[in-house]
């Protein structure tokens, strides 16, 4: 008993100590991204596992858009972190965890199918954030209905 207790002890250190390696260019993103880590651990934990479980380094790209890199890194754009919402960051984090899972998976998804999911995804956890934006909800809520129309 008292072995297993020690096992599990070091699992949960292993766990917790298995962070997300958050790049750090200065002007103060990196202590954006992990505020908004922190805020997906209080609005909802099992978003904050599946992030954990699927992404192990955050990193940043120009492109308008945030997107994903290889099959475990999430590159934020720099023109959310100038924007700097802790909620946009955290949903745009809960959003490509979930491409960096369907990429793993190898589902044959069209683009559509894809954003569609990742934007309900988005939306649910957008749902759990106590203090959300309502321009946030706006944005996924527009995203799904464009991604919705088939008859293109
Ligand atoms: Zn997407």
């Amino acid at each position: 008993m008292k072995q297993l207790l020690a096992c599990l002890s070091l699992l949960i250190t292993l766990t917790v100590s298995a962070q997300i390696k958050v790049d750090d260019i200065g002007e103060g993103w990196k202590d954006s991204v992990n505020r908004a880590i922190e805020k997906i651990k209080e609005s909802d934990p099992f978003y904050h596992v599946f992030l954990n479980a699927n992404c192990n380094h955050i990193s940043y790209t120009m492109a308008s858009f945030s997107t994903t890199e290889g099959d475990s890194t999430i590159l934020i754009s720099t023109r959310q972190m100038k924007a700097g919402y802790v909620n946009d960051i955290a949903s745009t984090l809960v959003h490509e965890s979930l491409h960096l899972y369907l990429k793993r998976l190898g589902l044959k998804l069209t683009e559509r199918e894809e954003e569609l999911m990742c934007y309900r995804f988005e939306l649910m956890f957008l749902f759990r954030v106590i203090d959300v934006e309502a321009w946030l909800m706006s944005h996924a809520i527009t995203m799904i209905n464009h991604y919705s129309i088939t008859d293109k």
